[in-house]
């Protein structure tokens, strides 16, 4: 033993921008390495992010650690990441690190596991060595030395060293050499569909994307619902694969990673190891997904959001499908958007990174086609679909200011379902998430169920007869007298799914009608189900409101029909419209995917608005090209950049304090950014919290930068602060 001291500085799980200094007498530890240490009165989890031998600690003063995990949770490029992030979204070391790892390694104690296994030697066996196993057991040897090398096994690999193999590994788990996970790799046999041939526009996509295949090249790859996007993709991994250890990412957004898209891709990529990491998994399975990863097992990992942060030691292909995915922006905690983390790690690792969508977002598509900067994003275009005789919908307006509209549907809508019906076609009816809960109303004196913690309206559940905020939860029961009138002349009035489906019930008694909401497709079973039923034609009419994952096509589905989308068009939020277009142009895309020509129906009474205009014709670039007009009128993104200070406190005027200050101070920091003044936001209140907000714009990242590195510390020590609990939202994505 010697005296030098170790010094492990530990980032911690707590709201404060520093790292913390504790003592360690194992002289090994490495940065990376979990730690439990004790923290006030508590014990806390934290990553070693520093090795020293010095601390500005009294070396007398100074804790030691508890715990030393084994397990090294990231490599340098992820610490990078992570630095990058916490730098750049201004939140803290510890807290980036631990959200971006999977939950069940933050658990103090984690406990092993059973039923279907993968194997790795325990730090003892490492230690010791394939010579201190006993003598003549050659093939307990043959498998140490495999799993020396392969940090992981599956049980296949280990049967092809061995028919003993079993008996091996028991031995070796009664000696403490070796490690199990659970796996719930499947192991399903694939339908493998016919492989296309590149079209020509598919083929220049690919050859030149593959050109940049050893650097870092941003690519925007453009093209309708069903150009064949996807199979530009596999092709592309298919390449990075041929490299040796070669590991691909893939990021979807959560609704798109259907059981259909993995199974896609598991068809076609039989040969390698595929994972995945979404919220439908168990912690246990995300936590092994992520170590295959992790160990470079697992070839490819298709992901969501949170996979950017996955440590990949042969990173050599990123992909982004549906780039323009709102989801791809995390609303809470470290607020990053893995779009744009995706790009700062392809150009840390020096990779290109392959972006796909029909409908991209504004800053991509300026980056992609408007800017000089040579080192902006490459432009790639599929122009039509990739199967022949599959045509792009009819898109049409009904006039609803000029129509009679009963509970929703104007006659035209009606007719067109009814059409549908007859001809034994699927229609489906698609609601915009947002206004249409049903709320309920006074006759007489207009009185409506308000939230008395949030500035919202109760939702009317007719079923439970109950009134709910769908924003903080709160519920009571449905009056049966108007509390402000006394008229017992109540009423719902506003379209919820359920009243829509009532409402279909009662138009076409005799069809089968499915509704689907968020809760209803939550389980990938569900989901499975809901596709076979429509794939057996078991459904005529399917009310949704965005279950339009890509990856499987409806071939019997020749209607859309859109209710009511109008509130978008005066939403005070300035992507509204970009939102309303994309998701209305993947809608229509759900009709006629096969050979049915599908029709779209809009209800709007609007019809002549740009937007629909421009959906009519399939138009995206035109309706793109005048958002961007707009917005470098108004000087918005992608013209400027944004950063929004949102607070909240029990008082109002606590909360107006905070921001004023805020706002003067940063008033006086840079004269290269507006500061505007704070405001309410649409939701005044919310869970009994008084709400408002400050925007900060700058033409330039910089200089915004600059501000922010001295802005958010100086939040962080204002005394209101403990009254004001606040946020600092960078490139928000809404208002
Ligand atoms: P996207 O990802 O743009 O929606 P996909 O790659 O899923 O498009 O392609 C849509 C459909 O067209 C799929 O069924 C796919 O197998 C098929 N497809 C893709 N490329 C071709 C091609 N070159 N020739 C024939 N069919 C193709
Ligand atoms: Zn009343
Ligand atoms: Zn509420």
């Amino acid at each position: 033993m010697t005296d030098t001291l170790h010094i492990l500085k530990v980032a911690l799980d707590v709201p404060l921008d520093r790292v913390f200094d504790y003592r360690t007498d194992k002289p090994n530890t490495q940065i990376g390495q979990y730690v439990v240490v004790p923290f006030g009165a508590r014990k806390m989890i934290g990553v070693v992010v520093g090795i020293s031998d010095t601390s500005s600690i009294e070396s007398k003063k100074l804790k030691s650690i508890i715990r030393l995990d084994p397990e090294v949770i990231f490599d340098e490029q992820s610490f990078k990441l992570f630095q990058f992030c916490s730098q750049y979204y201004h939140y803290p070391l510890g807290q980036t690190i631990l959200s971006a790892v999977p939950s069940r390694l933050k658990k103090i104690n984690t406990k092993a596991m059973a039923k279907k296994y993968l194997y790795r030697l325990t730090p003892k066996a490492i230690e010791l060595g394939v010579d201190q196993l006993p003598p003549r057991q050659t093939t307990l040897k043959r498998i140490v030395m495999a799993l020396i090398d392969a940090t992981l096994l599956d049980e296949a690999s280990l049967r092809s060293m061995s028919s003993a193999w079993k008996k091996s590994i028991e031995t070796l788990d009664e000696m403490g050499w070796i490690e199990k996970e659970e796996i719930t790799l499947d192991d399903k046999v694939y339908i493998q569909a016919p492989i296309p041939s590149l079209n020509d526009e598919q083929k220049k996509a690919f050859d030149e994307i593959s050109k940049t295949n050893k650097t870092f090249a941003a690519w925007l790859l453009y093209g309708i619902t069903g150009s064949g996007k996807t199979e530009v993709y596999i092709r592309l991994i298919e390449e990075a694969l041929k490299k040796e250890h070669a590991q691909v990412l893939v990021l979807v957004p959560e609704i798109n990673l259907t059981p259909q898209l993995e199974s896609r891709f598991r068809a076609r990529f039989e040969k390698y190891m595929l994972v995945t990491l979404h919220s439908h998994l168990t912690d246990n399975e995300r936590l092994t997904h992520w170590r295959l990863a992790k160990e470079g097992q697992a070839q490819i990992v298709i992901g969501t959001r949170l996979s950017i942060f996955t440590p990949m030691p042969h990173l050599s292909l990123i992909i982004i499908d549906e780039e323009h995915d709102a989801s791809f922006k995390q609303q809470e905690g470290l607020r990053y958007h893995a779009r744009d983390v995706a790009i700062f790690r392809a150009k840390s690792e020096n990779i290109p990174i392959v972006m796909g969508t029909a409908t991209p977002s504004l800053e991509t598509w300026f980056n992609a086609t408007k800017t000089k900067d040579a080192k902006k994003f490459g432009f790639l275009k599929l122009t039509s679909r990739a199967v022949l005789d599959s045509t792009l919908p009819e898109i049409k307006c009904i006039d609803i200011s000029k129509s009679t509209v009963t509970k929703g549907f104007s006659p035209y809508l009606v007719e067109a379902i009814r059409d549908r019906l007859n001809k034994k076609e699927q229609s489906l009816i698609f609601i915009n998430r947002r206004g249409f809960a049903p709320v309920l109303l006074c006759s007489s004196c207009q009185w409506t169920g308000r939230c008395h913690r949030c500035s919202s309206r109760l939702v009317v559940h007719l079923n439970q007869k109950r009134l709910r905020c769908h924003h903080c939860g709160h519920d009571e029961k449905m009056p049966l007298q108007c509390p402000s009138c006394g008229n017992t002349d109540l009423y719902p009035t506003g379209l919820g799914t359920q009243r829509i489906e009532e409402t279909i019930k009662e138009f076409f008694p005799e069809a089968r009608i499915l509704r689907v909401d968020r809760d209803s497709t939550k389980t990938k079973e569900a989901l499975n189900d809901l596709f076979l039923k429509m794939k057996n034609r078991e459904i005529d009419i399917l009310i949704g409101t965005q279950m339009l994952s890509k990856g499987h096509d409806f071939p019997y589905l020749s209607l859309v029909g859109v209710l009511d989308t109008d509130q978008a068009l005066y939403s005070p939020d300035f992507r509204a419209s970009e939102r309303l277009f994309s998701q209305l142009m993947q809608v229509s895309g759900r009709a006629g995917r096969a050979k049915t020509k599908g029709e779209v129906y809009i209800q709007t009474a609007f019809p002549n608005h740009p937007i629909f205009e421009a959906l009519k014709t399939h138009d995206y670039e035109h309706f793109a090209n005048e958002l961007l007009k707009e917005r470098e009128l108004a000087e918005l993104s992608p013209f400027a950049f944004l950063v929004l200070l949102k607070g909240e406190a029990h008082q109002l005027a606590h909360v107006m304090q905070f921001l004023n200050d805020a706002m003067i101070h940063a008033q006086n920091l840079s004269a290269h950014v507006t500061v505007y003044n704070p405001v309410r936001p649409m939701m005044e209140r919310l869970k009994g919290m008084e709400r408002a907000q400050l925007v900060l714009q700058a033409s330039s990242r910089v200089a915004l930068q600059k501000l922010l590195n001295d802005w958010v510390p100086y939040l962080r020590e204002n005394k209101l602060a403990q009254k004001v609990k606040w946020v600092v939202d960078v490139d928000p994505l809404e208002f």
